[in-house]
């Protein structure tokens, strides 16, 4: 059974049913043979407030089924707009509230300002992981970041006691070395450079981590197959199996980047171990599940 680290519920339809009952999302995690999901807040930005789910809706959804259902809380860095704001009151609450995490945040702002320095630190402290989206786009959210991520190196130097789990097609997109100007935020194809950011950041700092969820994250291990099973292989110790499915309706559909991962088991391309560790076992020890 899989670990889902990148799940959501929330107003993606004119109802909001998915907050009164979760079975609609337990029927999605049956389906699709996951065991817990972590349930990530949005809106607490105002770029993520399309999906209206903040913590408190997340924290209220997940106690439908602690047993399957893990929080993670969200504050927006710019709160109090001052990058030596205390933000303990908050972590400390959530915390025993029993939130594992911080996520997901998607502010437009850059990934090393100062005010997104200062929530990094105090997450770390608290042993709670963020998970980022980084997109490239004029409108729209995600943090920011220039080609080879060096505002996400900056931040993994400057908190070593944090974990940052890598998300969205910016991010992804660095998992080669050529990264076409215009692909910045899309999908890249075709086959992988070496020396991408991702695998260079990855190697170097203990605290980079990353989920294989959404159409980025399928999108970079389908690209190049050999590439992907050599990168699955060396980072098994960090990756996490993930969905980020927002719709209902996909407990009856495909979830692909779980056909790929069934795909390299059952034709022995990557060893069993490294494929029980990205599907459940970091997600288990990183959480404390
Ligand atoms: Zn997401």
């Amino acid at each position: 059974m899989r670990i889902d680290v990148h799940g959501h519920i929330g107003r993606v339809m004119p109802d909001r049913r998915e907050f009164i009952d979760v079975t609609a999302l337990i029927a999605k995690m049956d389906a699709w043979k996951i065991e817990k999901t972590v349930v990530l807040p949005l809106s607490e930005h105002p770029e993520g407030a399309y999906l209206q789910c903040n913590t408190e809706d997340v924290i209220a959804a997940c106690a439908w089924n602690p047993r399957r259902l893990i929080p993670f809380c969200l504050i927006d860095p710019r709160y109090g707009n001052d990058p030596r704001i205390d933000f303990t009151h908050l972590l400390e609450e959530y915390a025993s509230r029993g939130c594992k995490g911080v996520g997901e945040l998607l502010p437009k702002m850059d990934f090393d300002d100062e005010r997104c320095l200062n929530l990094y630190r105090q997450a770390g402290r608290f042993g709670m992981p963020v998970l980022f989206d980084m997109q490239d786009r004029p409108n729209g959210y995600g943090l920011r970041d220039s080609l080879g991520m060096p505002r996400l190196e900056r931040a993994l130097r400057a908190c070593p006691e944090t974990v940052f789990i890598g998300h969205g097609p910016t991010f992804w997109a660095e998992i080669s070395a050529e990264v076409p100007p215009d692909q910045r935020s899309g999908y890249p194809k075709g086959p992988v450079t070496a020396g991408g950011a991702v695998p260079r950041l990855m190697r170097l700092h203990e605290n980079l981590w990353a989920d294989l969820s959404a159409g980025s994250g399928y999108n970079a291990m389908t690209r190049d197959r050999n590439f992907s099973i050599e990168f699955l292989d060396e980072f098994q110790d960090k990756l996490m199996f993930g969905s980020d499915s927002c719709r209902r309706s996909d407990a009856a559909s495909p979830c692909p980047i779980a056909d790929f991962l069934d795909e390299l088991r059952r034709s022995g391309s990557l060893r069993a171990e490294a494929l029980d560790k990205i599907e459940s076992l970091n997600a288990t020890a990183l959480l404390k599940l």
